[in-house]
């Protein structure tokens, strides 16, 4: 079969032939339908110095490996030992693998389990025709949802989880810095569970006519200056419930904490360009909440497959570019480039 590879710890990836998976008990093999390009394969595929002294230790060491992890597809094949899957099935693919047996997994957080897997990282994914993944991690895909669409499920999940950790509650006004998947995730789920988005901060122009029709009240261009300055003309006097940061951009930290009331939450999500410095004391002093997030929970993950159904076709949805697996290379070029649109491979 072809298969988009990351071959080398270096900058690129490459379509290859590879041989098709082997069928594992307690395994299927999955069709691939469509597979999301996400920020950080954007990362594997620029693989900055950065990034080779950071998170991408393990993955080093295993190249060469067939990435994607956002997808959705068919079942194919069926394993030994599997009684709960049959061929033809539409699903979509879980993609963080844990033991199964540590207190990280038994609390239903394989995210945080220390012996994690995750499919497109340290074990093949779904840039390829077909991908085998163990038979616990596929979820089939709720009647009326579009396979193509279910594919997008890992960052609308990524947004469930980080409202629950936000514990964001009806009435609250909220903020939102960056509108990539997860941050138009976030504001899909957040309007949904009754908060008011106040804000949203981004570098797309078509990005922010997204979330303005979905309901944001103030969208900022992080392209007009620092937008720290109007948030605060805007938000000074009359200060927000909780601030998410997605975009990565430290100094969106620091604005995140000036403009939240007593007992407000900073949630920080976005992978840090680079190193957090600020005065805490004022945070103290207004006892702020500072959360992180990584991935999702097997709860969060449940909750937006169950509301997928009715955000899959809301104005305001994320565009999507669909494009060949076969030009993949060239679409990561583009992404890589900062082209403002999310990219789906297809086989
Ligand atoms: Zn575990």
């Amino acid at each position: 079969m072809r298969a988009l590879i990351k071959e080398s710890p270096q900058p690129g990836i490459a379509y290859r032939d590879v041989p098709d998976p082997e069928l594992k008990p307690g395994h299927v093999i999955v069709r691939v339908k469509s597979c999301g390009i996400s920020g950080s394969e954007i990362a594997r595929y620029r693989w900055t110095d950065a990034y080779h002294a950071g998170g991408a230790k393990d993955m080093s060491r295993q190249l060469p490996r067939i990435m994607g992890h956002e997808f959705s597809g068919t079942i194919a094949a069926v394993g030994p030992g599997v009684d709960n899957r049959s061929t033809g099935d539409l699903v979509v693919i879980q993609s963080v693998i844990g033991c199964g047996g540590c207190e990280s997994c038994d609390a239903g957080l394989p995210n945080h389990c220390t012996n994690r897997v995750t499919i497109g990282v340290n074990a093949d994914g779904g840039f390829a025709e077909y991908c085998a993944v163990p038979a616990s991690n596929v979820y089939a895909v709720p009647a009326g949802v579009a396979l193509e669409n279910a594919a997008l499920l890992q960052p609308f999940a990524i947004a469930a989880y980080s409202l629950e950790i936000g514990g964001i509650r009806p009435g609250e006004r909220i903020g939102v810095w960056g509108v990539g998947a997860i941050g138009v995730s976030l504001i899909q789920q957040a309007i949904i569970g009754g908060a008011t988005v106040e804000f949203a901060v981004g570098r797309d122009h078509g990005r922010l006519d997204a979330v303005r029709q979905l309901g944001v009240r103030h969208t900022i261009s992080a392209n007009d200056g620092d937008p720290s300055r109007r948030l605060v003309e805007l938000f000074g006097g009359q200060k927000l419930d909780a601030i998410f940061e997605v975009s990565g951009h430290t100094p969106a930290i620091n604005s995140a904490l000036s403009l939240l009331k007593r007992r407000g939450r900073a949630i920080l999500i976005g992978n840090l360009q680079e190193p957090f410095k600020a005065d805490l004391l004022p945070a103290i002093m207004d006892q702020l909440s500072i959360l992180t997030v990584r991935t999702y929970s097997l709860a969060a993950w449940r909750r937006a497959l169950s509301l997928l159904p009715r955000v899959q076709n809301q104005p305001g949805t994320l565009p999507v570019e669909r494009v060949p697996l076969a030009e993949g290379v060239a679409a990561f070029q583009r992404a890589a480039s900062g082209e403002g649109i999310k990219f789906v491979l297809e086989p």
